[in-house]
C-alpha cells in the first residue's frame, strides 16, 4: 500500500496537495507494520497516512504552511501523530494548508494553492480549507485517510467540496497537544477518508485523553466502528430553519431534502426545529477566532521558531518583532492579527470580545436546547455552494470568503461534533455534501446516520 501510495505521487497530476514527503519514515513504519500481521495488528496496521502542516512531527518540517516556521523541525511528536502512529499508520508525508487553518479555499498557504482532483471543463477548482491538501491527498486517492484540523469548518468545508468524508469531533475528545495553534477553543482535530467506516476506525485511533492538553476529555473513548449498524428507526432528526439561507442554490436545497428523506426511509422521525441564534454565529466567530489567533501567534517573534529578519545596523528587539512578523505572516493571517487585536484593546474588549461571547453562550444554548426536546442529530447542508475556481474568490473583500463557513462555524462555538458526508453530485458533476451535528460526545451515532446517507 505504502509503495502504491508513493508510486500515485509521482504518476498523478500535480495537485500541490503534499508540500513534504517523508518516503524514508513510511518505508521504515510500513516494515514494521509488515511484521506485525495477523490478528493483534493493530487498527491502522500498515494504512498509508497524510498528515496536515499544523501537526508536529518530530524532526520532520512543520510549518503550518507559514514562511514564519520556516525550517522549523519540532523536537516532539504531537499526541494525535503518536497515537496514530502506535495504532500502525504509516506517514506518507505533510499537507498543503491554509497558512495557520486561516482560510477556506486554501489559497494563503505559503507553498502556492492546493488543487481539487475534481474539474469543470479544465478549469482548476479549490479542494476547499483549510484542510484543502488533505482532502484533495484523500480524495485523488494519494493516500487512505488524512488528518485535519477544523476550527470554523475546516475538515468539513474540503471533504465536502472533494466528495469525501471529515467528522470534527466534540471538543475534548481529541487532544490538541503539539497541533499549532490556530484558536484554542475551537480548534479540534479529526480524520478526513473515503468512508463513514474509514472515518470511525481512524477517530478512534486519534481519540482520548490525554493529560498534556487540559481541556481534552477524560472519557472512554466507544468503538465508533461497531456503532455502524444503520439502525436508526425511531431516531429524530431536526431540520433547522435558520439554516434555509436567502439565496440558497436551487440543488443544495434539494440535496438537503434529498438526505432528510434518506434518513426518513431509513426510519428517522424528521422535525422542522428552531435555532434562533444562528445568523449570529459568523460575525461571533469572526471576533472570537481572531482574537485568540492574535494571542496564540504572538509567540512568532523571530526568536524561538523559524524565520528572523535580517536586521539592519542599530535595529532593536521591537524592530525585529515587526521585521520579522511583517515578512514571515502572509496577508490573511496579519489580518486577522489586527483584528483581534484590535477586539481585545481596552476600550473595545467589552463591546465586541464579550459580546461575541455571550452570543456564543446563546448559540450553544439552541443546540442545548434542541437537544434536550429529543432531538438526535441536526442535519444541514456543509456549504452553501459546491467547489468554486481558484483565484475567484480572492477578491477585495474577505467577507465573501468567510461566507463559506455559514453552516460550520455554528459547531465550533457549541464545541458540537459535526460530519460532512457526500451524497450527489450537483449538474456540473461536482460533489455535494450533507452536514450532520450531533449531541455532545455521540461521535458514534452521529457517523452511523452518516453512514446512511453514503
Ligand atoms: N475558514 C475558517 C477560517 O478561515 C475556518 C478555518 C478553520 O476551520 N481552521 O477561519
Amino acid at each position: 500500500l505504502t509503495m502504491a501510495c508513493l508510486a500515485a505521487m509521482d504518476a498523478g497530476t500535480p495537485l500541490n496537495a503534499f508540500v513534504h514527503l517523508t518516503p524514508d519514515i513510511a518505508l521504515e513504519q510500513a516494515r514494521a507494520a509488515d511484521g506485525r500481521r495477523g490478528a493483534d495488528a493493530p487498527a491502522l496496521n500498515g494504512i498509508p497516512l497524510g498528515i496536515k502542516d499544523l501537526f508536529c512531527t518530530k524532526g520532520v518540517p512543520s510549518q503550518a504552511a507559514s514562511n514564519i516556521l520556516k525550517g522549523f523541525r519540532p523536537e516532539y511528536e504531537s499526541t494525535v501523530t503518536a497515537k496514530l502512529f502506535g495504532a500502525g499508520a504509516v506517514m506518507l508525508g505533510k499537507l498543503n494548508m491554509d497558512e495557520f487553518a486561516m482560510g477556506s479555499s486554501n489559497e494563503t498557504s505559503c507553498y502556492g494553492d492546493a488543487v481539487n482532483p475534481w474539474k469543470v471543463d479544465d478549469r482548476k477548482l479549490t479542494p476547499g480549507g483549510s484542510s484543502g491538501g488533505s482532502a484533495a491527498a484523500v480524495a485523488a486517492d494519494l493516500c487512505l485517510g488524512a488528518t485535519g484540523t477544523d476550527t470554523g469548518g475546516s475538515i468539513r468545508q474540503p471533504a465536502a467540496f472533494t466528495g469525501i468524508v471529515g467528522i470534527k469531533p466534540t471538543y475534548g475528545r481529541v487532544s490538541r497537544w503539539g497541533v499549532v495553534a490556530f484558536a484554542s477553543s475551537l480548534d479540534q482535530a479529526g480524520p478526513m477518508t473515503k468512508t463513514v467506516r474509514d472515518a470511525a476506525i481512524m477517530l478512534g485511533a486519534m481519540s482520548g485523553h490525554d493529560p498534556k492538553d487540559s481541556t481534552s476529555a477524560d472519557l472512554a473513548v466507544p468503538d465508533f466502528e461497531a456503532a455502524l449498524t444503520g439502525d436508526i428507526r425511531g431516531r429524530k432528526i431536526g431540520i433547522p430553519r435558520e439554516y434555509r439561507m436567502d439565496g440558497m442554490p436551487a440543488e443544495i436545497e434539494a440535496l438537503w431534502t434529498r438526505g432528510a428523506e434518506m434518513l426518513k426511509d431509513a426510519g428517522a422521525e424528521i422535525v422542522d426545529i428552531s435555532l434562533p441564534h444562528t445568523k449570529y454565529a459568523l460575525p461571533a466567530y469572526y471576533v472570537i477566532a481572531p482574537a485568540e489567533a492574535s494571542s496564540n501567534l504572538a509567540r512568532y517573534d523571530g526568536v524561538r521558531y523559524g524565520h528572523r529578519a535580517k536586521l539592519g545596523q542599530g535595529d532593536g528587539i521591537v524592530d525585529m518583532y515587526e521585521k520579522t512578523r511583517a515578512e514571515g505572516f502572509g496577508k490573511e493571517v496579519q489580518r486577522r492579527v489586527m483584528i483581534g487585536t484590535y477586539v481585545l484593546s481596552a476600550g473595545f474588549y467589552d463591546a465586541y470580545y464579550n459580546r461575541a461571547r455571550r452570543v456564543r453562550a446563546l448559540i450553544k444554548r439552541d443546540f442545548d436546547l434542541v437537544f434536550a426536546d429529543g432531538i438526535d442529530a441536526i442535519l444541514t447542508p456543509a456549504t452553501p455552494s459546491s467547489a468554486f475556481g481558484l483565484g475567484e474568490m480572492a477578491s477585495a473583500d474577505p467577507v465573501e470568503m468567510y461566507l463559506n463557513d455559514v453552516f460550520t462555524v455554528t459547531v465550533n462555538l457549541a464545541g458540537l461534533p459535526g460530519v460532512s458526508v457526500p451524497v450527489a453530485l450537483d449538474a456540473k458533476g461536482l460533489p455535494m455534501g450533507l452536514q450532520l451535528i450531533g449531541r455532545p460526545w455521540d461521535e458514534a451515532g452521529l457517523l452511523n446516520h452518516a453512514h446512511v446517507l453514503e
